[in-house]
């Protein structure tokens, strides 16, 4: 899809709200506080949209829970929530950066949006943590493990050592990544060393190791740890033996490679695993079209918001910690001229 079929399918703001309420809620409403599907869609007084108070038109939609008297509508609890950017927009983000097979930077959304760098910069934030999020659970079956090295010199970026590591230079870091040879879904982690036991704890947070046939190289801080194992040897010359390989693995960490040379140039060790999770999100969806990955982005979006509690507490529905007393919000302390009266009644 062109930039401009985007914008002209997700420009209706209100046709925006409708489409992230299908995909959140699939038709059943329920509180995202107290999870009760007995909850009432609060209908702008006048046809069209409702004016906030500073006199902008507002698409949002609002519901009230039946059980515990709150209101929300779609986004609490979600990457988009407390945002004043239209929602709109934020679908064009999601649809441009997913789409763009080494992502769009947050100058290339703001020239594309129409929007401010920083509002730019805080959606491409968000929408990179909608992608490490909603991971399926371990995987298991036949597994690829492999690890590779970013920093250094790039002669040095394949050195492999078979014992137990500890000889490489420090400005490298290993990550190491496992992918699903079935399904080809990816984990990657930013791990410290690759020591024995490093390794080892990186594999069990992602793997379940008793019910895995584990395909390595040759490296000897992967034996023993999985119900099976199988290696090449690398240095041997060995890459393939029947369906033994690692090259899923090795062609993902010159994609990844690639794409930070090219797009981000240089990425610091702390924002490596970020990174390292969003083209974890690309691999794994890489069989999707654009449509597809941008739904499956939106689902991910659900529950996102957690890890950023601290950055948005002071929106206006940090879900969780609200400041604000219960019941009212600060819309009904302004006058709520667009509620239904006959049919609300502010909590006491
Ligand atoms: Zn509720």
């Amino acid at each position: 899809m062109s930039l401009q079929a985007v914008a002209k399918r997700f420009a209706d703001e209100a046709a925006a709200w409708e489409y992230v309420e299908r995909l959140r809620w699939d038709g059943k409403p329920a509180c995202p506080f107290c999870a009760s599907e007995n909850v009432l869609y609060l209908a702008p007084r006048t046809d069209g949209p409702r004016t906030t108070r500073t006199g902008n038109k507002s698409y949002r939609r609002v519901w009230k829970c039946r059980e515990c008297k709150r209101q929300f509508s779609c986004l609490v609890g979600t990457i988009f929530s407390g945002t004043k950017i239209p929602l709109s927009k934020w679908l064009m983000a999601i649809y441009l950066i997913v789409s763009a097979k080494n992502g769009a930077s947050a100058l290339e959304l703001q020239r594309d949006l129409g929007i401010t760098y920083k509002s730019a910069w805080f959606m491409v934030h968000r929408i990179r943590e909608a992608m490490a999020n909603g991971d399926s659970g371990k995987l298991f079956g036949t597994i690829v493990a492999d690890e590779t090295y970013f920093g250094g010199k790039p002669s040095n970026r394949h050195g492999y050592t078979t014992g137990h590591g500890g000889q490489r230079r420090s400005t490298k870091t290993p990550i190491l990544s496992v992918v699903d040879k079935e399904t080809g879904e990816i984990r990657s982690t930013v791990i410290p060393n690759t020591k024995y036991k490093t390794i080892r704890s990186a594999l069990e947070a992602n793997v379940d190791l008793p019910r895995t046939t584990l395909h390595t190289d040759e490296a000897h801080h992967f034996d023993g740890l999985a119900a099976e194992h199988h290696a090449v040897n690398h240095t041997a010359g060995e890459y393939v033996r029947g369906d033994v390989s690692t090259n899923m693995a090795e062609g993902f960490f010159s994609q990844f490679k690639r794409s930070v040379d090219g797009t981000y140039h240089n990425v610091s060790k702390e924002h490596l695993g970020r990174y390292a999770r969003e083209f974890d999100f690309r691999y794994s969806t890489r069989r999707m079209s654009d449509g597809e990955r941008a739904m499956n982005l939106i689902h991910r979006a659900d529950g996102a918001f957690l890890s950023y509690r601290g950055l948005i507490a002071t929106g206006p529905v940090a879900l969780g910690s609200r400041s604000r007393p219960s019941g009212r919000t600060s819309q009904q302390r302004a006058g709520a001229a667009w509620l239904p009266q006959t049919s609300y009644r502010p909590a006491q």
